[in-house]
């Protein structure tokens, strides 16, 4: 899969419909047909990421 974002290749499967990228440090998840992004905060939390900013 490419990175819905920056549409590159360095991207990793981290779980179950769960992405990693590790240029835009973004992780992705597809809830049903729903993609949802978090940023991944310097303690490890995910935060949820403003969709209206994916082109
Ligand atoms: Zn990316």
């Amino acid at each position: 899969m490419k990175c819905p974002i920056c549409g590159g290749r360095a991207v990793g499967k981290v779980g179950l419909e769960q992405y990693y990228c590790w240029n835009c440090y973004l992780e992705y998840q597809y809830q049903g047909s729903v993609l949802k992004v978090y940023k991944v905060s310097e303690d490890g939390s995910l935060v949820e990421y403003n969709d209206a900013e994916i082109g």
